[in-house]
């Protein structure tokens, strides 16, 4: 459980006196499997957040005018540089995070996947839209919708995949035409500055910047953007709402999640233990969209139960390096492990029971994968979001009980749901109060661009991508008319006001709007 990557150093670290570590104007980043220091950044102040605002916004406009065809040639050519510097980029997001080789390289593929999309189809949902109009009576009118970009978009993201969160929406951003300035976590803050150094080097416009820093920088990315697109918890995204609306900045929340899975009788039972076990295990169970809560039909439980629990057994816990020997990796720091330990064991106390882990190892952050029996909806395990390596299993009568357990929850931001009948899984998928359900499958959302990413309830507000609104929402959007005709030099309804002229245009517009005889003026309300 060595750490053999070199970490990425940050350009402001020359600048740093020796002995500052840890502080106000220092961030050390550590291996939480290892301890060992990956690396240092310099907290950007409210004044640097500033400074980097403002050269953004200076370098915007031509960012915009060079159009979607020109954003495309600078984000491919950052495809091009994540390609080649995969290797690299890996080392970083496993020297500041621990996770898996695989887990690290799903970020980068990830990445590779975002920057194509958006690069080649940007342009297409950029252009002018020409809507018909709603009413004959406006057809001598041609209207348009034109999509503007912010100047700046603030991405705002937590520590789960240090490479991944910010492209997922920095990307569609940069292809909308907005500039963007990132705030990573102070948790993993290190890969980000890899990408920005990335951006640098194939020498495109300098509309993307990184800060680093802890809420501070946060709060000032916010007092200086024109959109804030934000990623984490539930209390900061909250916090971040306020600030946005005292700004009057439109803004975007993708927050917690405690998604529940479905498994019915009819269920492929291999399958949905193999699925169940990746979609709440994958990255140690620090995923959004983590399964964090499993309903099983009574008649098969005990078999489903076997099954999880033993492949949960094989799944290898360690620090990985490049050779991919590990499934799961190390919790991000000390905090996450404590919340993972107290609601594992506030369970036992209550009276579940672990079937398998159930334990930290003591080396690092690493948390045994577990699967967690006879709890309930009182455990700490299933209210609170876990962000961490458990399964906790409930016993239910049928299908009805288990989508009322899986709407009893504040959070609504995905679920699974696992059956061989199709069309039942689609029915229940309606009645689920989420954001996203996988039908027989887990994450495999997140890997598709064309359909909207977010949450209900505590989960959050608003969406990232879903095609055309994945860049559209980094626009303002403008309405223009223009005389589809040649004009006159009056319009009936202009001054001076006279009854014969509205008249005509009231009875016209009746009769193509009203039904039945109010239509003509006739009957009920409508008569005239
Ligand atoms: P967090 O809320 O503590 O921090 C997220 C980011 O906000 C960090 O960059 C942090 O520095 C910054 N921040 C903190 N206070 C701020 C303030 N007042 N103003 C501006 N910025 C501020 O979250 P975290 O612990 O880093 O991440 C874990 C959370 O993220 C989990 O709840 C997880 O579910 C959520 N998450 C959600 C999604 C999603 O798409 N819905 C994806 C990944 C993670």
């Amino acid at each position: 459980m060595t750490n053999t990557q070199a970490a990425p150093q940050n350009s402001h670290e020359s600048s740093l006196s020796s002995g500052q570590r840890d502080s106000d104007s220092i961030i050390e980043v550590r291996n939480p499997a290892t301890g060992e220091v990956a690396g240092t950044v310099a907290i950007a102040s409210a004044e640097q957040v500033g400074a980097t605002a403002d050269a953004l916004r200076r370098a915007q406009p031509e960012w915009e005018a060079i159009g979607a065809d020109g954003r495309r040639k600078w984000l491919l050519a950052l495809q091009d540089w994540v390609l080649d510097h995969a290797e690299e980029l890996a080392d970083a997001i496993q020297s500041e995070s621990a996770k898996p080789r695989i887990d690290a390289r799903v970020e980068i593929a990830f990445a590779v996947d975002q920057l194509g999309y958006w690069a080649r189809h940007a342009g297409k949902f950029l252009a002018d839209q020409h809507p018909a109009p709603h009413t004959p009576l406006m057809r001598v009118k041609r209207l348009t919708t034109v999509y503007q970009p912010y100047p700046v978009v603030g991405v705002i993201t937590p520590w789960n995949f240090p490479l991944g969160m910010g492209i997922a929406d920095l990307v569609p951003a940069l292809a909308a035409g907005a500039a963007v300035l990132h705030k990573p976590s102070e948790v993993t803050p290190l890969t980000p500055l890899v990408l920005e150094r990335g951006w640098a080097e194939i020498g495109a416009p300098p509309v993307f910047a990184v800060v680093s820093g802890r809420g501070d920088t946060g709060r000032a990315v916010i007092d200086n953007v024109d959109y804030v697109q934000f990623t984490g918890s539930v209390p900061t995204g909250q916090k971040i709402g306020v600030a946005c609306a005292e700004r009057m900045l439109p803004y975007s929340l993708e927050l917690g999640g405690k998604d529940p899975a479905i498994v019915l009788a009819d269920a492929d039972l291999d399958r949905a233990a193999y699925g169940i076990a990746y979609g709440a295990l994958v990255n140690a169970g620090q995923l959004c969209i983590s399964i964090e809560r499993v309903y099983v039909e009574a008649a098969v439980y005990d078999a489903f139960v076997d099954k999880l629990v033993a492949h949960v057994k094989e799944l290898r816990l360690g620090q990985d390096d490049r050779d991919c020997r590990f499934d799961v990796g190390a919790l991000a720091n000390e905090t996450q492990l404590g919340i993972v330990e107290r609601h594992v064991n506030e369970a036992i106390s209550a009276g579940a029971k672990a079937l398998t882990g159930g334990r930290a190892t003591g080396v690092g952050t690493f948390f045994e994968p577990t699967v967690l029996v006879d709890v309930d909806h009182t455990m700490s395990c299933i209210t609170e979001e876990t962000f961490g390596p458990t399964i906790p299993v409930m016993k239910v009568a049928g299908e009805a009980e288990a989508i009322a357990l899986a709407n009893d929850s504040v959070f609504g931001l995905s679920a699974t749901v696992w059956t061989r009948d199709r069309a039942r899984a689609q029915r229940i998928a309606r009645r689920l109060n989420v954001g996203a359900v996988n039908i027989n499958d887990s994450v495999i959302n997140l890997f598709n661009f064309t359909i909207p990413h977010g949450g209900w309830g505590k989960s959050g507000t608003g969406y990232r991508w879903g095609g055309a609104n994945g860049v559209r929402k980094y626009c303002r959007q403008k309405a223009i008319t223009a005389p589809a005709l040649p004009t006159q030099k009056k319009e009936l309804l202009w001054f001076p006001y006279s009854p014969g002229n509205f008249g005509i245009m009231e009875s016209a517009m009746r009769a193509l709007s009203a039904r039945g005889l109010r239509r003509f003026g006739l009957g009920g309300a409508g008569k005239s």
